[in-house]
Formats: C-alpha cells, structure tokens, sequence
C-alpha cells in the first residue's frame, strides 16, 4: 500500500471524478449521454492567433527555456489591454506575470501566502480549486455565504468578526462559476473596504471578464481606488479567447504579490512556451473584440436554457455572465441525487452543487459549452421528461454516497 501525505488523503471526494465514472457507466449502457457538465468552450480559437503559433513555433528562438516571468513584450500586452480594458495602469515588470492558466496561478499564490491554520475566505458555492488550494498548503478554508437572496453576492456582516480578524486571504470570484452572477464597483468597493479594515488579502479572479450579457461589463477590482494595495487579480485566455487547451495565463496587481507568486513559481514551474506567448500578443493586441460574437452565442444559449425551465415552471435567477446557468433542483432531492436522477433515466449530466460548497446544495449546474442542437435536444428530454406525471415517484438507484 502507498502511503500518501495527510495533506491528500485529507482531501474531500473528489465528486467529479464520481460523475466522470457514472457517465462512462451510462454510455457503456448504451445512452446516448449529453454532457452539460463542464465548461470548456466548444468554439474553435480564432484563426489568426492559432496562425501566429504555427509560425512561432517553426523558429529555434522559441524551443528553448521561456523566461520565467513571460517576454517583456507579452506582459507589455497585458498590461495594454487592461489599460484599453479597464482603464487601469500596470507596470509590465513589476506588476504583471505570466501564467500557465490562471488555476495554476491561484495555487501557486496560496503556496506562497498561506501557512498551516491560516484562514482563507472562499467563495460558496465556489470554483473547488479555491478550497483544494487551501487545504493542501493546510490552511483552512471559511466560507464566504453566497445566497440567493442576495443576488449570490457576499453580505460582508456574514462573517463573524473574529474569523475576519483572523483571515488572512479571501478569494472574490466574479461573473461566478458557477451562479453565473456578477459585481458591479460599489460590490467590490465594499469589499475592498472590508478587506483592508481586516487586513485581508485579496485573490480576484476575473476568468470570465468577457463573458457577460444583457450589456454588463464586468470591472477590474484594480479599478477601485487603492485596490492595488491589497490585491491580485487572475485572468487567462482561456474563456475569452477559446484558448482552454492552450495555458496561458497571467496575474497583475500588487507588485508585492506578484512578487511572491514569481519566487513560487519559479522554483516549481517554468515559463509559458514563448510560440504560445507571441500567440497571445496577437489575441490582445488585435483580436479585442472577438469575445463579443462569442457572447451572442453564449446569450443565446442561456437564453434558450431559461426558457425552458420558465416553461417548466422552475424559477432561476438569469445569470449575468459566463456560460453557466444555476438551476435550483425540486423538492425532495439532493443536488447530488438529482444530478444523478437526470443521468440515470434521460442521460443529461449536470453537476450537482454541492459540488462547489455546502451552500450550493439544492442547484445544479448547467453548462452551454455545447452544440446547440445537442443544448435543444438535452433540454427536450428534460422537459418531456418532467411532463411525466410519474416522474416525482421514480427515485434514482444510483445513489452517490
Ligand atoms: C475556467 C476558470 C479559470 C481559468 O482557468 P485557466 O487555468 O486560466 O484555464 C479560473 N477560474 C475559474 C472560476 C474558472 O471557471
């Protein structure tokens, strides 16, 4: 028997490897499964950003070792798009750093801030990767409550006072996987105000920046006024340039931070390939506006999904950004058995929201990173399904316990 450290046997389940084992299950039963479950773009990258690799690549200048904190010239876009973006000034050697996706960067700065028993606040429901980060530098993961009635936005009196005073980082996640909710700058106003009265660093990650609808425009939290002094802020190109598969990333903000990631980093990983780099100076640079035709169909998918569930009766708060639409399961059922109800008897796979935290229990979590005949076809079956007057009275045998 190998021995793990506590630090992973300590983990919790991980419940989508669970899902992942039902699917094969069903589609081995001969289902024909339609996955609503995780969320990757299924758009291709635009074609000029793959044509920049494919011509990077061919030169020997960019086989070699990348630098650790990313070509001067790709954190010089980054730093430009955020000023085009966000009106927000960076300083490309001090405050900007590549990453190889924004996960790893989210990860590698809890390595460098946390030590055993420090308090982290995280966002629930929440992106896992938050708690899992906490729990394997032993730190201890609070939760940040984020309910319904308050548009699934922190109400900062929530956390007890001594448990703020003790915290030492939070992560702020907005728009939200998985509520798909967003924050305008009064919301991150009030919570960098709470920040700095406790003393709390902010993680803020902005992965889906682009994807917002309705004709919101999500903020930078750099945008608040003194921000830079408690904050990082995580962004990628993998959601807004279908660029999931390509890692490349980066972090900006408080050069202090950025600091600390980079010495993390750079005794763990190293740079991004540099063909990859020139690839994403071409996104930033000339491609500003390609988020907006994938918004439109991402608008026209949630919309598609809302109506569906409006017909059914179901009431779900409209998600404001990203692909994900949250959708609260019936009565009687648990998000995990609920999920599994929906895979065992019209082979739709969700994910349940317990998932993403204690307080996403009672959701499930529809992703549209699909076609949208297989979208039109999944949200069929569900509605004939719960047309069924039978249905109430079947209960899921495949029980995830
Ligand atoms: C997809 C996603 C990321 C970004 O991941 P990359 O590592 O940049 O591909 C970060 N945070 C959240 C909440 C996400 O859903």
């Amino acid at each position: 028997m190998i021995k793990k450290a506590k630090r992973i046997e300590n983990l919790p389940p991980y419940l989508f490897a669970r899902i992942d084992q039902l699917k094969e299950e069903a589609i081995n039963r001969g289902i024909d499964v339609i996955s609503l479950g995780i969320g990757d773009p299924d758009q291709p990258t635009p074609m000029p950003i793959v044509q920049k690799l494919c011509e990077e690549a061919l030169n020997p200048a960019n086989h070699r070792y990348p630098s650790y904190e990313g070509l001067l010239e790709y954190r010089q876009a980054v730093a430009n798009w955020y000023k085009y973006r966000f009106n927000v000034d960076l300083d490309p050697k001090k405050e900007v750093l590549s990453l190889i996706g924004s996960k790893e960067g989210l990860v590698h700065m809890i390595w460098g801030l946390v030590d055993r028993g420090d308090i982290v606040l995280c966002p629930d429901p929440g992106y896992p990767v938050y708690r899992i980060s906490t729990l394997l530098a032993e730190g201890e993961p609070y939760s940040i409550p984020l309910k319904i009635e308050n548009k699934f936005l922190p109400k900062w009196e929530d956390i007890p006072t001594e448990i703020a005073k003790k915290a030492k980082v939070m992560f702020l996640n907005y728009p939200s996987n998985p509520t798909g909710a967003v924050i305008d700058k009064k919301g991150l106003e009030e919570a960098v105000k709470f920040a700095k009265e406790y003393d709390i660093i902010i993680l803020y990650d902005n992965a889906y920046s682009e994807i917002t609808f309705d004709g919101f425009v999500a903020p930078s939290i750099l945008e608040i006024d003194g921000a830079k002094d408690i904050a990082i802020e995580f962004n990628s190109l993998s959601k807004t340039f279908n660029m999931t598969g390509w890692r490349i990333g980066y972090a900006v903000g408080n050069a202090d931070l950025i600091s600390v990631l980079s010495t993390v980093k750079t005794n763990v990983d190293s740079g991004v390939f540099q063909a990859i780099q020139y690839a994403a100076i071409e996104a930033l640079n000339n491609l500003r506006d390609f988020s907006k035709e994938s918004v439109k169909i991402y608008q026209r998918r949630r919309d598609m999904v809302l109506d569906a569930f409006k017909g059914m009766g179901v009431e779900i708060l409209p998600p404001k950004g990203t692909f994900y639409v949250w959708v609260p399961v019936p009565e009687g059922f648990t998000s995990t058995d609920f999920a599994a109800f929906l895979l065992e008897e019209i082979g739709v796979l969700v994910v349940p929201g317990i998932g993403y935290g204690d307080y996403g229990e009672g959701y499930i979590r529809i992703s549209t990173t699909i076609s949208e005949d297989r979208l039109i076809e999944a949200l069929k079956r569900v509605k004939e399904f719960f047309g069924r007057d039978d249905w109430k009275s079947k209960k899921p045998s495949l029980l995830l316990k």
